[in-house]
C-alpha cells in the first residue's frame, strides 16, 4: 500500500513537471521554466482576475477614451502592487473617434426594415438627415477596385466578401483590405457611402466594426459594416433584379487633443539589465463590447505570465519588460505615431539590446506551437523549450515567427527579433470587435494554458545567453 502511495505520489509530482527528465537532471532554468508553467497550469495566476476585473470595472475602452486612461491607471497600479520595478506611463496625443447615433434601414414597397449595422471607427458622420441612395454591390475589394471613374456616383457600394474560418487568423488578413481601402476605393468613384459585409466568421446580428483608413483626393465617406445575415439579405433583394435602396444616420465624432498612454514595467536582469525581452498587448478595445479577447485576454496573459516570474526566488538574466499598448485598434491620418510607434521612438537607442519581441492579440484559444525567430527552430534552446511545453499541449512550430503583432511591428522592423504563440483562432472572429466580445467568452483553462507557455517561453528566453540576433542571420 505504501509503496503504491509512493509511486502514484511520485508520478503527480512529475505530472507536469517535465515528463521524461527527472527532477535532479533539470537545471536551476529548466526547473524556474517548470515552476511557472505548473502554477499557471493550476490556474495559480492572476490572469483571471484581471481580465474579468479590465472588463468588469472598466468595460469598453476605446482609444484616447477617459475609459482607456483608467484602465492604463488601473494596470499601472496592479503592476506597481504585483512588485514590478520601473512602471511608467507613456503618453501621446491623438485624435479620438466616438461612435454617435446610428441607424440604417433597407427601404422597400412595404416599409422600412432596421438592419443590424454598425460605423467604422474613424468614419465621418453622415448629414444630419441621413443619407439616402441606391446600393451596388462587388463581391470583393478588387472588384470595386475595377469599377470605372465616376461609376458610383450618388450611389452607395457594398462589399458582401465573406471571411474564412482558419486556425491561424489568416482569413481575416486576406479580406482586411475591403474595411481598410474600402471606402476610399469608393469615394473615389462618386459614390456617397460605403458599406460592407463585416469581418466576421459568425452567422449572427453582431455587426463587427474595425478601424478604417481615408487616402486619397476625395473626402471620406460614412461607412458601415452590417451583419452577416444582414448582408445576406439585401443580397437576396438584389438578386430578384429589385434596385435596393438603404437609409443611413451616423453621428460619430472626433476629438482632435485626446490622449492615450502606454504602461511599461520590468523585471530587471540580474546579469544582463541592458538586454530586454520584450512582451505586450494592447489596453484599448472597440467601444461595442468590453474587449474580453481583444485585447484584455492578451493583457492579462502577460502581465500574469511576467507576475509568476516576479515570484521566483531569483531574476533572470535578462530584463522582462512588459508594454499594454495604447490606440493599437485606430488608424489616425497622416500616420501620426500612436503606442507602437511612440514605444519604439522613444526607446530608439535601446533598440539594438532588445534581445527578443512578442504580443498577445489573437484572444485566449489553445496555444498549440511556438514559432521562433529564424534559424532556432532546431536548436537545443528549442529543444529544451519543446521538453517544457509538449506536457501542456505545445510544440515549436517549423515556421519561423511573421506577422508577430501590430503593436510590436515597428520593433521588428527595427530588426529585434520576434517570437509567436499561436492559438487556436478558429472561434476568434466570432465575436472579434463585436458587442459579443465579453469575458464569458474566455475559458479559465485555455487562459491557464496561455499563461503557462508564456510564462515559460519567457523566462527561458530572459535566462539563456542565447543571441537570437545571430541565430537570426542568414
Ligand atoms: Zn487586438
Amino acid at each position: 500500500m505504501g509503496k503504491l502511495f509512493r509511486c502514484v505520489t511520485g508520478l503527480m509530482a512529475l505530472s507536469w513537471a517535465g515528463v521524461g527528465v527527472a527532477a535532479a537532471e533539470l537545471t536551476d532554468t529548466q526547473t524556474i521554466a517548470a515552476t511557472v508553467r505548473d502554477r499557471a497550469m493550476s490556474g495559480q495566476s492572476v490572469a483571471w482576475s484581471l481580465l474579468s476585473e479590465l472588463t468588469t470595472d472598466i468595460g469598453p475602452r476605446p482609444a484616447g477614451s477617459a475609459a482607456e486612461r483608467a484602465a492604463a491607471e488601473w494596470a499601472a497600479t496592479k503592476l506597481r502592487g504585483f512588485g514590478f520595478a520601473n512602471v511608467s506611463l507613456q503618453s501621446f496625443p491623438m485624435v479620438a473617434w466616438q461612435r454617435g447615433a446610428e441607424r440604417l434601414e433597407l427601404l422597400g414597397q412595404r416599409g422600412p426594415q432596421l438592419l443590424a449595422a454598425t460605423a467604422l471607427g474613424g468614419s465621418p458622420p453622415t448629414p444630419a438627415p441621413g443619407l439616402e441612395a441606391e446600393i451596388v454591390a462587388f463581391p470583393s475589394l478588387q472588384a470595386l477596385q475595377a469599377a470605372p471613374p465616376g461609376s458610383l456616383t450618388g450611389k452607395i457600394a457594398l462589399v458582401t466578401r465573406k471571411l474564412v474560418v482558419t486556425q491561424d487568423g489568416t482569413g481575416y488578413l486576406a479580406a482586411l483590405g475591403a474595411r481598410s481601402a474600402g471606402p476610399t476605393e469608393a469615394a473615389s468613384r462618386g459614390a456617397i457611402a460605403f458599406l460592407m459585409r463585416s469581418l466576421g466568421t459568425d452567422g449572427h446580428r453582431f455587426p463587427h466594426t474595425g478601424s478604417t483608413r481615408y487616402s486619397g483626393e476625395t473626402g471620406p465617406i460614412p461607412a458601415f459594416a452590417l451583419g452577416a445575415p444582414d448582408a445576406d439579405q439585401i443580397e437576396r433583394r438584389m438578386r430578384s433584379g429589385e434596385k435596393v435602396k438603404v437609409r443611413l444616420f451616423s453621428s460619430a465624432s472626433f476629438t482632435k487633443n485626446a490622449q492615450s498612454q502606454n504602461v511599461v514595467a520590468e523585471i530587471p536582469g540580474k546579469q544582463h539589465p541592458q538586454e530586454v525581452v520584450l512582451i505586450g498587448a494592447h489596453l484599448d478595445c472597440w467601444d461595442l463590447g468590453t474587449g474580453a479577447i481583444d485585447d484584455g485576454s492578451g493583457v492579462a496573459i502577460v502581465t500574469a505570465a511576467a507576475q509568476l516570474i516576479l515570484e521566483q526566488p531569483r531574476r533572470p538574466k535578462r530584463t522582462i519588460r512588459i508594454v499594454l499598448f495604447g490606440s493599437e485598434e485606430v488608424t489616425q491620418p497622416h500616420n501620426a505615431p500612436l503606442g507602437d510607434k511612440v514605444y519604439a521612438r522613444a526607446h530608439a537607442g535601446e533598440m539594438p539590446s532588445h534581445v527578443l519581441t512578442g504580443e498577445s492579440d489573437f484572444g485566449a484559444g489553445w496555444i498549440y506551437s511556438v514559432s521562433l525567430p529564424r534559424g532556432l527552430a532546431d536548436t537545443p534552446f528549442a529543444a529544451t523549450l519543446r521538453e517544457l511545453l509538449i506536457p501542456i499541449g505545445t510544440d515549436i512550430s517549423k515556421w519561423d515567427a511573421e506577422h508577430t503583432g501590430t503593436d510590436v511591428k515597428p520593433l521588428v522592423d527595427l530588426g529585434v527579433p520576434s517570437f509567436k504563440l499561436n492559438h487556436d483562432g478558429s472561434l476568434y472572429f466570432n465575436y472579434h470587435h463585436t458587442a459579443d466580445d465579453t469575458l464569458d467568452k474566455i475559458e479559465p483553462a485555455t487562459l491557464s494554458q496561455n499563461v503557462a507557455a508564456w510564462a515559460a517561453v519567457v523566462w527561458l528566453a530572459a535566462d539563456t545567453d542565447v543571441n537570437f540576433r545571430e541565430s537570426a542571420r542568414p
